[in-house]
């Protein structure tokens, strides 16, 4: 870790504490990974390893991507401009052909792009993990990884899937590294049987993880969902005994008002994908409204870079907002705030992180943005320019338990032109696999 730290002349603190204040002309002091004071002076004693000027610069928590399938950055611009069930087909043909390397690759540039816009942590659900979780230690980020389960009713292949998730956990358990954790991932109730999405539940228990799965994200699989069970897929899940304070549902854009409550009632929570449903054209908007009324926590994530596409939560925090005011008719839902609470704060709280926002004892996971830029001119309200004016051009640095892991807006310990070129050989070999359905 980054020893002792200093960001000395803040120019702006976006802190995103509990009176959401944003403090002028401050220092942060960061210690042992952790920020130990925000202050307006400083011991002339005192001694950093580091000293980082932030004039002009506005200091943020750095952000969470609370839904990715990372190494989709591989089919980036791969069937684009079709609906979600065709989609879905002709990416599981490219899937089958995957192998860890590949996965490695792509989730390697995920993690470059998800840094160089701000983000330190992503919530990933994907195959080949254990690669994907190389890749995110040579990127210097924190993740939590989730192997992607589906079993489509077999019995054979759900205790495959189980035995794969459990091997992951153990897997991180034993690296020890504090930036990794795992999570339990059932893909979805459409893919799942009942028997998976209830074992499942029984393992994130015994690891004391988070339980994630995709949920009600076309109206598709709802009315699926009912015409078989007679219930809506949230009911659905209570009856399977799998809602309570681990659940994390992505999507959930098309629940019932009954649905939400339930959520609310068992503790569960919910992470929104703006982008990625307006591409695929899944309908109707996120019931954000609802959620906040009934106490809901709500993250924010990209989605896969296949449905997205990028990995950009400057970009997400905003469409979120339009997409709001844009459905409602009402330019005061959801506000530059609120997207940027998604991103941060309620996330950190979620997915139970010590990080989200800028405060004494919670780990250095920072965001420094250039103020003085042209796109961030003038400063009447630093929230509103973070949410609706930034953008990748801003960046300049991003530390992650203090450790300056983009520096100037480039990775200090990864060199970029490598990552790419690995990663286009890697697009290149999967294209051809999938052509001719030879293995590697
Ligand atoms: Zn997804």
């Amino acid at each position: 870790m980054g020893g002792n730290v200093l960001l000395e002349n803040c120019s702006w603190v976006v802190t995103q504490n509990r009176n959401r204040d944003v403090l002028r002309d401050k220092h942060i002091i960061i210690e042992d990974g952790k920020v130990k004071a925000i202050t307006g002076h400083i011991e002339r004693s005192k001694r950093f390893d580091r000293v980082i000027d932030c004039k002009g610069k506005v200091v943020l928590p750095a952000l969470i991507n609370g839904h990715t399938h990372a190494a989709m950055t591989l089919l980036r611009g791969y069937n684009d401009d079709t609906e979600l069930h065709d989609w879905l087909n002709s990416v599981w043909r490219v899937e089958a052909k995957l192998t860890g390397r590949d996965v490695e690759a792509g989730t390697l540039l995920a993690c470059l792009e998800m840094l160089k816009t701000g983000t330190c942590c992503f919530v990933d659900m994907y195959f080949f993990m254990e690669d994907a979780a190389k890749a995110v230690e040579k990127a210097g980020m924190k993740a939590l990884l989730g192997y992607g389960m589906l079993d489509f009713g077999n019995e054979e292949k759900r205790k495959e899937e189980l035995r794969e998730c459990k091997k992951l956990l153990e897997l991180l358990k034993k690296k020890g590294n504090k930036r990794l954790r795992g999570v339990v991932a059932p893909h979805a109730i459409y893919t799942c049987s009942a028997e998976l999405l209830q074992e499942s539940m029984e393992i994130a228990k015994s690891y004391d993880v988070l339980y994630t799965i995709h949920l009600s994200e076309t109206r598709k699989e709802v009315h699926e969902c009912f015409r078989t069970h007679r219930k809506y897929p949230v009911e659905y899940l209570d009856d399977l005994g799998v809602l309570n304070d681990r659940f994390v549902g992505f999507h959930a854009a098309w629940l019932t008002r009954n649905e939400i409550s339930l959520l609310a009632r068992k503790g569960g929570g919910v992470v929104h994908c703006p982008v990625s449903n307006m591409k695929l054209a899944t309908g109707g908007a996120f019931p954000f409204r609802e959620y906040i009324k009934a106490g809901v926590l709500t993250a924010l994530g990209t989605d896969g870079a296949c449905s997205n596409n990028s990995l950009n939560m400057l970009e997400e925090m905003k469409f979120a907002a339009l997409l709001q005011k844009w459905f409602r008719w009402n330019a005061r839902e959801m506000s530059a705030q609120q997207a940027l609470d998604m991103a941060t704060v309620n996330a950190s709280k979620l997915f139970r992180l010590n990080n989200g926002s800028v405060e004494p004892e919670k780990d250095a996971d920072l965001l420094v943005l250039n103020a003085g830029s042209c796109f961030m001119l003038p400063h009447h309200n630093m929230v509103s320019n973070i949410v609706y004016a930034s953008s990748y051009f801003t960046v300049e640095h991003v530390l992650i338990d203090g450790d300056v892991v983009i520096e100037q807006g480039k990775h200090t310990a990864l060199g970029e032109e490598g990552v790419m070129s690995i990663f286009l050989k890697r697009v290149e070999s999967l294209m051809e696999r999938a052509e001719t359905g030879d293995d590697e």
